[in-house]
């Protein structure tokens, strides 16, 4: 599954090929695809033809391409999504979703997305805290990347809440793009266990939590950046690209980096989490 740093890599190879671009045409090879753009197919490639491509932002996990008229074409690419930019006239691949035409008559842009958990749909831009956002992520937090992050207001919001600190890590309304990955390994650089009560955090521990969760996804993104052109068609939300040096997730059994004890795993939400019993205690 693509996280933080893939779709970063997906939106910079974006950024590189479609902006200044104008849509001529779109056709949508399977509805599933655009499930979320409640209208339908003929709606959302009517209202994509003629727009020109502004500029590609992301936000957490989710990309999308600003459009003039105030629009947006806002892609989560799910367990599988990928954004490939083809030659005209190169073979559809399988799981081709969506194809989208530029008056220039250049390469064509594809959604391919083979589980097609993925999607798009046509949005309206509004103005939230000063910047501009899809009306359907409005709700969703700045992820730590975001120069506007202010790590103060999230540390004051997460030792309000009274949950787990892992539950808060994920939840998109309070810092957007931390996934089960990279929640795992900030908990282990900050020695905590993922069951740990917020509310009886310090503002110190909060901060140094955030701080790992941001280091880890930027040397994810450092790790996979030497190559964005080649790197971006060849993203794959199945394999990976990011060569993810892990310490703990899916590690389970293996010696802790820091003090030898086996990584242990327990069930979280349906997933796992993987920690060090020895490092991150349930205090
Ligand atoms: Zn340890």
């Amino acid at each position: 599954m693509p996280e933080l740093p893939e779709v970063e890599v997906v939106r910079f190879g974006l950024e590189q090929h479609v902006v200044g671009r104008v849509v001529s045409s779109v056709e949508v090879h399977h509805p599933r695809a655009i499930r979320r753009h409640l209208p339908g197919a003929a709606d959302f490639s009517g209202r994509l033809a003629g727009r020109k491509v502004v500029a590609v932002r992301r936000r957490g996990k989710y990309l999308w391409a600003e459009l003039d008229e105030g629009l947006a074409l806002l892609t989560h690419l799910g367990m599988s999504g990928q954004m490939l930019v083809q030659p005209v006239g190169a073979p559809d691949e399988k799981h081709l979703r969506v194809r989208f035409r530029f008056a220039d008559d250049g390469a064509e842009l594809r959604f391919v997305d083979q589980r097609t958990f993925g999607g798009l749909l046509v949005d309206e831009l509004v103005t939230v805290d000063g910047t501009s956002v899809p009306l359907a992520i409005a709700h969703i937090a700045r992820d730590p990347m975001d120069p506007a992050f202010s790590p103060r207001e999230v540390i004051a919001a997460l030792r309000r809440k009274h949950t787990e600190i892992k539950r808060a890590l994920l939840d998109q309304n309070l810092v957007s793009g931390i996934g089960n990955i990279y929640a795992d390994e900030a908990l282990w650089r900050a020695r905590l266990h993922w069951s740990r009560p917020t509310d009886r955090l310090s503002a110190a521990k909060a901060g140094e939590v955030l701080t790992a969760a941001t280091d880890v996804m930027r040397e994810a993104l450092g790790a996979g950046g030497t190559s964005f052109d080649a790197l971006y068609v060849n993203v794959n939300g199945q394999s990976g690209y990011f060569d993810r040096s892990l310490a703990v997730y899916g590690q389970e059994g293996l010696p802790c980096q820091r003090c030898g004890t086996a990584i242990r795993r327990e069930p979280f939400m349906n997933r796992s989490s993987f920690f060090c019993p020895r490092c991150q205690r349930r205090g």
